[in-house]
């Protein structure tokens, strides 16, 4: 079920449960302010979720309530998994699901790391 992103932040999410330990994930890297791990259902043969450890519900509320020194942390935080992953040369793709219409399924920021194959070109799907 699609959440939606104008609700305040639930701390019941999964991905706030992960932030806190009481719910196990495949660990990619950690810092001060990020958190990646591999997806449960994953879309390609690396798919990574990068989280800012603050709580955050999406895109929107990151950018509209996160400091400078938070969003500038998750976003070199996010390039430094993918070159630590190695995948710049290869090349990889991010995605960011906001809302209903994207489909956003938690109610915690996270950003897509998708690599390990020709990802094609973005398709309008229905
Ligand atoms: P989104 O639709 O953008 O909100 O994506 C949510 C993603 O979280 C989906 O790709 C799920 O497969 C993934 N996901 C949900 N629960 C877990 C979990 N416990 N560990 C890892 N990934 C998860």
């Amino acid at each position: 079920m699609p959440i939606d992103p104008t609700l305040p932040y639930d701390d019941q999410n999964i991905f706030a449960k992960i932030l806190r330990g009481e719910v196990p994930c495949k660990k990619v890297h950690e810092d001060d302010h990020v958190l990646a791990f591999h997806d449960i259902n994953p879309q390609a043969p690396t798919h990574v979720l990068v989280i800012p450890k603050a709580a955050f519900v999406s895109w929107d509320d990151f950018s509209a309530r996160g400091t400078d020194e938070q969003i500038a942390a998750f976003v070199r935080g996010v390039g430094e998994i993918a070159r630590m992953l190695g995948l710049v040369e290869p090349g990889y793709r991010l995605l960011a699901n906001v809302g209903l219409d994207a489909h956003q399924e938690v109610p915690h920021l996270h950003v897509h790391l998708f690599a390990g194959r020709k990802l094609g070109p973005m398709l309008m799907t229905a």
